[in-house]
């Protein structure tokens, strides 16, 4: 039975603590918090770590600090299937009492007994909110494995009673899980539950169109945190996976991004992971922000590179601008030099008018240099705010003396 979307809207994010929160599951988490918002609805955050083997405190842990970073947040939870078994037995005990379920006494394998579901072998059908209607004849799937025994549920049923007794209306969830789609509504069938709505995203590809894995690169959220991404630079170009709002634009405040999220928008092929695309999108939203807080993040960024740290080595050939004009470069340094010395409160307009007269690269590059010693690095500007007068002095000096020495 199809729910009516005029009822409360509530999702789920469930993922299984079996490795560090990537990208797949971060979209998932997105989209689900997306459509709630925008619905007034729900969220219920929950563990599926019926994997004994494969399930890990750390993941646990990895995946609850990403949300927090990336700011999707619930409502309910998180609950852990492991702490719900008193649940699942009822249920199962429900389906051998009504005939649903049976335990079978196994041939072949090591348990001698497992609880089958009575597969009623009909077709399925059910409209899929991105990929439209989808039958399925679940006579191949034969009556399934439930649970290992009544303690001991199996992943399709746990997520079935998990969304039933969470009241769940709509399912958004990677395509990956459309072929289990079909076993959970007969399950669902079982145990009376209602049928939420379903929408299945498109696959995440690495550029090559396969799969994308840790081959193609970062492919865990929290590696994308070390590199220094802003949290919503990071949602804003997960959203993109898969869905964009039928117009131009790409940068989107979380609010806009509430406001006009579409599951019908949402594209049935793969959606290409391109980070050059993510560095786009990141320095966007670094631009939106506030002069200081971008100077706090460029500081950040540059935090760990040799010159915050010691003086720079000096390459004495490029100290020039395009390695020429080596008197004229210490004239200039010299200059620089002293309006520092003199007007360090208002050094940017002084040396920015003496830069205009004399050629800015004559001029900026051999500070910016002097400063850092790299090639890349932060304007000059910046560099001299970072360093303060003590540091910068000694250091344009130091180059100053390294082209005199070399002449
Ligand atoms: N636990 C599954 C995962 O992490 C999600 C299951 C579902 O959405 O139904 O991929």
């Amino acid at each position: 039975m199809q729910q009516k979307t005029s009822e409360k809207v509530v999702v789920r994010i469930p993922p299984s603590p079996t490795g560090f929160f990537h990208i797949g599951r971060a979209r998932m988490a997105l989209f689900n918090y997306l459509f709630a918002k925008k619905h007034g609805g729900e969220i219920v955050f929950r563990l599926e770590d019926t994997d004994k083997e494969r399930s890990k405190k750390e993941f646990e842990e990895d995946i609850i600090e990403s949300l927090k970073w990336l700011g999707i947040s619930y409502d309910q939870g998180p609950f852990r299937q492991s702490e719900r078994g008193e649940i699942y037995k009822k249920y199962i005990q429900k389906m051998l009492d009504n005939g649903t379920a049976y335990v079978s006494h196994e041939t072949e394998g090591e348990n001698k007994e497992v609880i089958r579901f009575k597969n009623p072998n009909k077709t399925v059908t059910f409209s899929d909110e991105i990929r439209g209607e989808i039958s399925f004849d679940t006579t191949e799937l034969k009556d399934f494995v439930v649970a290992r025994n009544i303690d001991d549920p199996l992943y399709h049923l746990t997520v079935v009673i998990d969304d039933h007794e969470s009241g769940i209306t709509h399912v958004i969830r990677g395509e990956d899980h459309i072929s289990n789609t079909p076993r959970q509504i007969l399950l669902q069938e079982a145990i009376g539950a209602n049928r939420p709505v379903y929408a299945h995203l498109p696959m995440i590809l690495a550029p090559d169109r396969s799969k994308m894995s840790a081959r193609h690169g970062a492919v865990s959220v929290r590696e994308y945190r070390a590199m220094g991404y802003l949290p919503h630079a990071f949602n804003n170009y997960l959203a993109l996976l898969g869905w964009n709002p039928g117009t131009e634009q790409e940068i989107f405040t979380m609010e806009e991004l509430i406001e006009q999220f579409d599951l019908k928008k949402i594209q049935k092929g793969g959606a290409i992971f391109d980070q050059k695309k993510l560095d786009w999108v990141n320095k966007e939203h670094i631009k939106l922000l506030p002069e200081a807080e971008q100077k706090k993040l460029l500081l950040k960024s540059i935090e760990n590179e040799p010159y915050m740290t010691g003086e720079p080595e000096l390459d004495v050939e490029k100290i020039c601008w395009r390695y020429i004009n080596q008197g004229e470069t210490i004239r200039h340094l010299e200059k620089v030099k002293e309006l520092l010395k003199e007007e360090w409160t208002i050094y940017k307009r002084e040396i920015m008018a003496y830069s205009e007269q004399e050629g800015r690269g004559n001029v900026l590059w051999p500070v910016r240099y002097a400063l850092t010693g790299a090639e890349a690095s932060p304007d000059p500007f910046i560099m001299l705010e970072f360093l303060g007068k003590e540091k910068s002095l000694k250091r344009i000096e130091k180059a100053i003396m390294a082209l005199k020495n070399a002449k």
